[in-house]
């Protein structure tokens, strides 16, 4: 029986370009600016792209960003917050119907994933929320924070759905521990092959966990 569901944020619950590209544009500027003809005008692109639904440290990997490249967004990044109200995803309705604890567990910049949870002004509907801030030390991780969820509020990896867009992040860690795994469909999110199930709205979870 499923007594637990936690979320992930950005691409679950709110589109992580919910308020304008704009909003990672000073940060983008500041790896161009350092970059020197290390990436091709066709590959920061894409890097840009994938930033919209991956951590900078990550897109720095897996685009072969110059350290100084990483440092320049990062600084940026780092000071970056969300001012306007946000909505969230139009199915947010269907959480407060969910029988079962909510969670939110969210991996990113603290200031920024801070003032996102501020803008959309739902924290009353989770029992807890987790920032796993990636500009800040002792790290815990998703898989990290996910167990302190399980000894804290004293449940068993069975009764805890994972639900996120993320094969590689909140998928994966909950897969490892044993937890029920669902990826969201949302728009531009391509479907990994590693969840237990696939949704494309949240008002589909309610069967799930009957
Ligand atoms: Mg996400």
């Amino acid at each position: 029986m499923i007594r637990a569901i936690i979320f992930d944020l950005d691409n679950c619950l709110s589109a992580a370009d919910e308020v304008g590209r704009g909003l990672l544009e000073p940060v983008f500027d500041a790896i161009r600016w350092t970059n020197k003809g290390k990436l091709s005008d066709e590959a920061l692109a894409q890097a840009f792209e994938a930033c919209w639904r991956h951590p900078l440290d990550w897109v720095a990997r897996e685009y072969g960003f110059s350290d100084e490249m990483l440092a320049a967004g990062w600084e940026v990044a780092a000071r970056t917050e969300v001012e306007a109200p946000m909505q969230g995803y139009p199915d947010l309705g269907a959480l407060a119907e969910l029988p079962a604890m909510l969670f939110l567990v969210t991996s990113g910049f603290r200031r920024l994933q801070d003032s996102k949870i501020k803008a959309l002004q739902f924290a009353s509907l989770f029992e807890a929320i987790y920032v796993d801030a990636i500009d800040e030390a002792d790290r815990k991780g998703k898989e990290g924070l996910f167990n302190e969820i399980l000894k804290t509020y004293h449940l068993s990896p069975e009764e805890v759905l994972i639900v996120g867009d993320n094969p590689d992040s909140e998928i994966e860690a909950g897969n490892r521990l044993g937890m029920p795994t669902v990826q969201i469909l949302r728009a531009g999110v391509p479907r990994g092959n590693n969840a237990a199930h696939y949704i494309h709205s949240l008002a589909e979870l309610r069967a799930l966990i009957k």
